[in-house]
């Protein structure tokens, strides 16, 4: 059995089968020999058409645009290509779009 501390403080063990341990405070993920990566649990959401994956990173932005006051609006990027962020109504993105 291993012992050790997470990024954040908290202190984990790891079982001498376990492939990987997550830490319950913060999702840091760590594999065996303690490499670490980030799974930072990402909101994706497939867009129902193309099957394209998309992260959400922000599912409650304001439409501030003049007629559009108190819009709800989702924004969000490609998951694999973040060169652009794009916003759609919220209603709308949930028609078009399925949590994965
Ligand atoms: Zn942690």
């Amino acid at each position: 059995m291993t012992i050790f501390n997470c990024e954040c403080g908290n202190t984990l063990l790891m079982q001498d089968n376990d492939i990987s341990c997550v830490c319950q405070r913060c999702f840091l993920s760590y594999e065996r020999g303690i490499k670490k990566k980030d799974i930072k649990s990402k909101i994706l959401y497939k867009h129902c058409k193309t099957g394209n994956v998309y992260e959400v990173l922000d599912d409650n932005a304001l439409n501030v645009t003049n007629g559009f006051e108190e819009q709800r609006c989702v924004l969000y990027t490609r998951n694999d290509i973040k060169t652009k962020s794009f916003v759609r109504e919220y209603d709308e993105f949930m028609e078009k779009f399925k949590k994965i």
